[in-house]
């Protein structure tokens, strides 16, 4: 595959974009991944490929959620599974919440060789079998398993479309999710959005896990407000636009 040069100014975006095209390649994501990806990409162009701090505070706040939740679930897609592999599995086993694969555009093949992929990168156990389904959603992602989403009371979602969001909320489940567009239905839908690029949002997500009390947690919470949080997340967008326009 290509050789993206290190010194290329958008070396990781670059570096990804051939991830995920290999990742394609291989049948882990669909072509319409691809497309989904290079809409976070844009978004992510006008953050300035950072996590900023607003998105950071969501993190935390995500990771306090996930950490005093009963029985919170990582919810896989392809693109997060190319993307990030040994991340989620490591964050996944940092909160112990299971993985499960779910996906819009499903197979039983490409399930399977989602869940292959992340037991490839350590993880012990991929939920990937469906065995139930959450009301009120007609897409493939309705199906889930019992011993995972269906049962759990938090769950993190990435590249999330707003249906399942939706649908998730109305059987009572606290969502989080990982969404570059604040303005997607996703985002205004979860509990805690987070505004940030999988790739940085994951390894953060981790840290947080590995060092945040209980103490800490519960007060993490308390402090933070999603609306609120959202709006600043949008206004690095906004600052960023009226920056460019005045450099042109
Ligand atoms: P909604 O129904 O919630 O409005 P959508 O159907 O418009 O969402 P899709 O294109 O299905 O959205 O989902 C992709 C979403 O994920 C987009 O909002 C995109 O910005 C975001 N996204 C893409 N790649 C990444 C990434 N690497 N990290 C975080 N978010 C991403
Ligand atoms: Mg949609």
């Amino acid at each position: 595959s290509l050789i993206v040069p290190p010194d290329h100014p958008r070396y990781y975006s670059l570096l990804y974009r051939e991830r995920i095209v290999e990742k394609a390649k291989e049948g882990v994501v669909v072509l319409q991944g691809l497309i989904a990806h290079g809409r976070g990409e844009a978004f992510d162009y006008m953050m300035g490929e950072r996590t900023t701090p607003a998105a950071l505070k969501a993190e935390k706040a995500a990771v306090a959620l996930l950490k005093l939740a009963k029985h919170p679930v990582i919810s896989v897609n392809g693109n997060l599974a190319a993307l990030v592999p040994r991340e989620i599995v490591m964050l996944s086993k940092a909160l112990n919440a299971p993985l499960e694969v779910n996906l819009f555009y499903r197979s039983e093949e490409r399930a399977k060789r989602i869940a292959d992929l992340l037991k490839a990168h350590g993880a012990e156990e991929v939920l990937w079998k469906p065995d139930a389904e959450i009301e009120g959603l007609s897409s493939e992602r309705r199906k889930v398993t019992r011993r995972g989403i269906a049962s759990a009371d938090v769950v993190l979602v990435a590249l999330e479309d707003g249906d399942r969001t939706e649908a998730l909320k109305r059987v009572g489940k606290k969502v989080i999710a990982i969404d570059l567009n604040p303005f997607s239905r996703t985002a205004r839908m979860a509990d805690i959005t987070i505004v940030d690029n999988v790739i940085r949002a994951i390894p953060n997500m981790i840290k947080f896990a590995e060092e945040m009390s209980e103490e800490e947690c519960k007060r993490t919470l308390e402090d933070f407000d999603n609306s609120l949080n959202l709006r600043e997340s949008a206004k690095y967008l906004k600052e960023w636009v009226q920056r460019m326009i005045e450099e042109l």
